[in-house]
């Protein structure tokens, strides 16, 4: 079913089943974690781009890194209360509905779990990480029970409300050449293999999730940024990740603005229908065998050698292998608090441009682009020709609260007003609907995959910080293989069993993600 398009999959070899054999030395990950030495509070980055736009004598990164200390001093400080507050005060289990316009396209909802059940292994979470990881361990492990349980509609979460764009490699290290240039590129070949199984599934399952690749725009905003950004497209192309630099006028003739200096041009990315991607994934995960029992919200989980799973309806799900694939809302399930916040990010989208209208917009690549804010922008242009953007000032609330639809609209008011300073003339094209998603950030913009708990037997991946369209299938993969033991095949994986660093619990995260969004809006225009 899932085409074998990069090194070493599917698998070779006898595919095994952790339990029972083999071990793992890892040391465990708890939520009691202190904080981190190496990274407390480093930059929270809301980005799917490089940051290095100049401030004076202080870079962005370093002004956000003193913010961060200073929050983490006061949280040291505090440090009782930073370790009382998530028993004091829990975060309420909340899972908003989903409304954004992708969602239109989603499969009606299975029924829900009606019994208790027994299964091998059970995902939590019907978004692309579950429902990816449910086919993989079809593929790898036949005949396991394997059952996903999915609080309203698999879709509900970021992998129905995002921006759409398939990008390659993670968040961390997006056009950013690192000191390990080796580990880059792995991580790009594995990533740009990624979108050719997405685009096998398609054909395999018959259904289109209107992928394309036209490349993808990095755009950048001042002349120095776009001046230094030609030696970074040299060095990363030299490093085996294609990347071309782009003059503003090069610029301004594939996406019809003329706002920005210059770009950096992604060849190997692209766009798709992020609710028809679901689609595409529901359908293989049913084709598998997999139970999806949605409408059915996991309320408790007791940990054991076999777990125990409550769900609202007082039903419960025993399996000796739990796949925490809730993302944003993980904390609230009590897991991975330390490694990522929920931070709410927005999107809107206009009706189909008619073809004069897409003509004076002139984006003539349709390649969708994100800009070099800290609060970055991204646009895109659907198959049918409507313009979606997304981004822009983010909102944390406090204790993993959910925004007001005042500050809705006030927000979609605020990407109107940005589409317009670059496509002036939209200025009479209203948004025909716009949502909020919540993003799980991590404070370095790392994703974490891997295993924990006292059993070692809770799979959990999180902290794709705005850059999961295209990872979370490749971690639903990476997921699948370490619960068959294939641990080996991974161990080069700088994300592998390990997590970002440690944020703080509330108060501390409220205020450090408040004087952290203050910084960059004062200093990020
Ligand atoms: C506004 C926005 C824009 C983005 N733009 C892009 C982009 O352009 N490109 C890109 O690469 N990435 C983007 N991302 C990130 C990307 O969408 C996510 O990284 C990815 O979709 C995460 O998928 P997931 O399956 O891990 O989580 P989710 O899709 O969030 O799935 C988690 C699921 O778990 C369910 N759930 C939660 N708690 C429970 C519970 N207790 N019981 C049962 N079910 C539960 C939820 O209902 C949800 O369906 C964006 C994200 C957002 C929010």
């Amino acid at each position: 079913m899932l085409g074998a398009t990069d090194e070493g999959f599917p698998p070779t070899g006898t595919p095994g089943w952790k339990y029972g054999t083999l071990g793992h030395s890892t040391e465990a990950i708890t939520e009691a974690g202190g904080a981190d030495a190496n990274g407390t509070c480093r930059a929270l980055l809301v980005t799917k781009g490089r940051s290095n736009s100049g401030m004076g004598q202080l870079t962005r990164r370093e002004l956000v890194k003193r913010a961060g200390l200073a929050t983490a001093g006061i949280a040291t400080g505090g440090v009782a209360i930073n370790a009382l507050a998530p028993i004091v005060a829990p975060e309420r289990l909340h899972v908003d509905v989903n409304d954004s316009y992708w969602s239109r396209e989603l499969p009606q909802p299975n029924p829900p779990l009606r019994a208790s059940i027994e299964a091998d292994v059970a995902i939590i979470g019907g978004g692309l990480t579950g429902l990816s990881t449910a086919c993989y361990l079809h593929q790898l492990l036949p005949g396991k029970r394997v059952v996903l349980l999915e609080a309203h509609r698999c879709g509900n979460g970021a992998s129905a409300r995002n921006g759409a764009m398939l990008l390659p490699s993670t968040a961390d290290r997006y056009l950013q050449p690192s000191a390990q240039p080796t580990i880059d590129r792995r991580l790009h070949e594995l990533t740009v293999g990624n979108i050719a199984t997405l685009r096998t599934l398609q054909t395999t399952v018959g259904m289109d999730a209107e992928i394309e690749t036209p490349g993808a725009v990095h755009v950048l905003r001042s002349t120095d940024d776009a001046r230094n950004a030609a030696v970074d497209a040299i060095r990363l192309t030299d490093s085996g990740i294609p990347v071309e630099h782009w003059t503003r006028e090069q610029t301004a003739a594939a996406i019809g603005t003329h706002a920005y200096a210059g770009a950096l041009f992604i060849p190997a990315a692209g766009q798709l229908h992020p609710g028809k991607l679901v689609a595409l994934w529901k359908q293989a995960a049913a084709a598998a065998g997999v139970g999806i029992y949605e409408q059915t919200l996991v309320t408790q989980i007791d940990e054991g050698a076999t777990h125990s799973l409550t769900t609202a309806s007082g039903n419960i799900v025993r399996a000796p292998v739990l796949v925490l694939a809730t993302n944003a809302y993980s904390s609230a399930l009590g897991y991975l608090r330390r490694a990522a916040a929920a931070v709410w990010d927005y999107v809107a989208i206009t009706p189909p441009l008619t073809a004069s209208q897409l003509a004076d917009v002139g984006w003539k690549s349709r390649a969708p682009f994100d800009d070099d804010h800290t609060e970055v922008y991204y646009l895109g242009l659907t198959r049918d020709n409507r313009v979606h953007i997304g981004g822009g000032p983010v909102d944390y609330v406090f204790n993993g609260g959910v925004p007001t639809p005042d500050r809705l609209v006030e927000r979609h008011r605020r990407l109107h007003a940005a589409l317009v300073r670059l496509y002036p003339s939209l200025v009479d094209v209203a948004f025909e609907t716009g949502w909020a998603g919540a993003v799980d950030v991590s404070l370095d913009a790392s994703p974490a995959v891997g295993r924990m708990g006292r059993n070692d037997n809770v799979y959990y991946a999180i902290g794709y910080s705005g850059q999961g369209v295209n990872l979370t299938s490749v971690f639903g993969r990476i997921l699948a293989e370490l619960i068959a033991g294939h641990d080996d095949r991974w161990q080069w994986l700088p994300y592998l069993n390990r997590l970002p660093p440690y944020l703080p619990n509330e108060p501390f995260r409220w205020l450090g993600i408040r004087a952290e969004c203050a910084f960059v809006r004062t200093f990020d225009r």
